[in-house]
């Protein structure tokens, strides 16, 4: 068989380009996953128990690009949603992210915005331009709220000290002077109404696109004819890691189904402070299902091996040296396309990928 296009990964990033390359284009795309099933790490199913979970952690979805929304609201309906998580720390549930209220239960009393702003002006440490994530915290809050919510946080996550992380780390995690206690500051929230795994579904149906699982996409390189490569897998793996493993950390996830309908009051509880874990995540909260039982996970972030999956990679000075010389290596490939998360090691979220693998359809699409 003869293809213009064999894609490796049937995430956000190879569904959406073999969608537009086989719809708006007429091309014949082979998309291979090594895994059983499509949709990456957006993958969602229904457990044991019938709850709807996240195989590979919870995921919101959120953006504000209306060509993004367009896009998959063909492939979906969407139940909006607006995101709640609590930090548990000295006992107590905590707002996060912090937000007036976080700010009053700290001070021990009610407050305004305008105390707020000129507590924190006082607390924070004056630095201009934020070199790492410790530096990008306590330059806006200070010391105090960043030894409670994200030092401890950031250490089990990472396994290293914010101050050797990129500022952006923590600098994604909003402040707020007002009452809004969402988690994401998106204007658009919201789930596909019946999962992310219909949606790729739909995405992956259209005459032109056939689909392999549970293939290393090298093996099937070897046995088709093809034109072109979609790469969304990892870029040192792509070259062989000829210049170095890039480094990455991988997450263990323990689900617990309980015999009751909620375990915690909302769907994400953070704990910086106490236990292995990051987190408890608890999908019924934002799925809408309706039964008697509910399903929550614990996240334990763990090293990375070989064999294992490579969830984060980690953004410091280091990586960063090595990515780069991986990128000038996929430049000097013209025919294949390194896009999404791994290709690109970065870490984005599904509306920045679907953006990305969107803007790289239209480059093509005029190349002609
Ligand atoms: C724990 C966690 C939580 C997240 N939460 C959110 C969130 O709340 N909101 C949000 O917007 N984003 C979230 N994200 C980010 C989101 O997962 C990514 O933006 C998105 O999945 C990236 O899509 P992708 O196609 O680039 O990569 P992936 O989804 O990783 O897909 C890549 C695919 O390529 C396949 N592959 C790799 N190598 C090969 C090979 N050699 N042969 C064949 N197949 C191969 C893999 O099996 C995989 O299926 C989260 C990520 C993680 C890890």
């Amino acid at each position: 068989m003869t293809y213009d296009y064999l894609v490796a990964g049937s995430g956000f990033a190879g569904a959406v380009l073999a969608e537009r390359l086989a719809s708006q284009l007429g091309k014949r795309c082979l998309v291979v996953d090594r895994r059983d099933h499509i949709g990456g790490n957006a993958y969602d199913e229904l457990d044991r128990a019938g709850v709807l979970i996240h195989r590979y952690g919870p995921h919101y979805f959120r953006t504000n690009s209306q060509r993004v929304i367009d896009y998959l609201s063909a492939f979906t309906e969407w139940r909006p949603e607006a995101y709640r998580i609590l930090s548990w720390t000295d006992g107590e549930y905590w707002p996060f992210p912090i937000n007036l209220n976080t700010f009053e239960k700290f001070i021990g009393r009610s407050s305004t915005p305008e105390e707020m702003r000129e507590t924190l002006e006082r607390w924070r440490e004056p630095i201009d331009n934020p070199a790492n994530s410790e530096e990008v915290i306590v330059s806006q809050v200070g010391r105090p709220l960043y030894e409670k919510f994200f030092k401890n946080y950031t250490l089990k996550q990472w396994q290293r000290d914010p101050s050797e992380l990129d500022p952006s780390v923590c600098g994604r995690i909003p402040l707020r002077f007002d009452r809004d206690d969402r988690y994401l500051s998106e204007r658009f929230q919201a789930l596909p109404k019946d999962g992310y795994t219909p949606m790729f579904h739909r995405m992956l149906q259209q005459p032109g696109i056939d689909l392999v699982l549970e293939r290393d996409y090298r093996e099937v390189a070897a046995e088709v004819e093809y034109d072109k490569l979609i790469y969304t897998g990892p870029i040192d793996a792509y070259f062989g890691f000829c210049e170095g493993e890039l480094p990455y950390r991988t997450l263990r996830f323990e689900p617990e189904t309980l015999q009751r309908e909620f375990f915690q009051p909302t769907v994400q509880v953070n704990y910086p402070n106490d236990f292995a874990f990051t987190r408890i995540v608890e999908m019924k909260h934002i799925t809408g299902q309706n039964l008697p039982v509910t399903t929550i996970v614990r996240e334990f972030p763990e090293a990375y091996a070989a064999g294992r999956e490579p969830y984060y990679p980690v953004p410091c000075p280091a990586s960063k040296a090595i990515y780069e010389k991986y990128a000038a290596r996929a430049r000097a490939e013209p025919d294949v396309h390194f896009v999404g998360r791994l290709a690109r090691y970065r870490y984005y979220n599904m509306d920045q990928v679907v953006a990305m693998a969107l803007k790289e359809f239209d480059k093509i699409a005029a190349a002609g």
